[in-house]
């Protein structure tokens, strides 16, 4: 059922180089790319895609993080993709991520935290179609 998840590779990772050895790892673990794009989100744009988050203390920080620099937006397909996302990402604090997870070895820090992931089926579809149209999915 829930064979679709959206990612984002984050301002830090993109920065510090990180596209090329995310991408491979989220390959790896089976995801088919369906939609990727290179892009930079206005602060208003990100205020808008994490708008679930406006009344959490760390709202401002995560919205100007994330438009500070160009990140990497993708669907995924994969059999349960939302929740074997979820396990090849890690925990939100790379400190307490699993060994061998994407955040655990690229993250930096809770707010910068190399990557998104979806965190249901739901919102999976609503992430995606706030990056990519119809016809930028294959
Ligand atoms: P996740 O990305 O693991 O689903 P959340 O949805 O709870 O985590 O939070 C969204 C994003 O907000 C996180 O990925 C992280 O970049 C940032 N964030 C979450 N909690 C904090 C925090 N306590 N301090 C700073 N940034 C945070
Ligand atoms: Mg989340």
């Amino acid at each position: 059922m829930s064979n679709i998840t959206f990612t984002m590779i984050k301002p830090d990772a993109v920065k510090a180089g990180h596209i090329g050895a995310i991408l491979a790892k989220i390959n790896e673990a089976g995801f088919r790319i369906k939609a990727m794009k290179m892009t930079k989100l206005s602060a208003e744009k990100a205020g808008q895609f994490y708008e679930v988050h406006k009344e959490r203390p760390f709202y401002g920080e995560l919205c100007e993080f994330m438009s500070s620099g160009h990140i990497v937006a993708a669907i995924l397909e994969k059999e349960n993709a939302v929740a074997d996302f979820r396990t090849l990402i890690g925990a939100t604090d790379p400190a307490k991520a699993d060994e061998g997870t994407i955040r655990k070895m690229f993250a930096k820090s809770m707010g910068e935290n190399a990557v998104h992931g979806s965190d249901s089926a739901e919102n999976a579809l609503i992430e995606g179609s706030f990056f990519f149209s119809a016809l930028e999915q294959f």
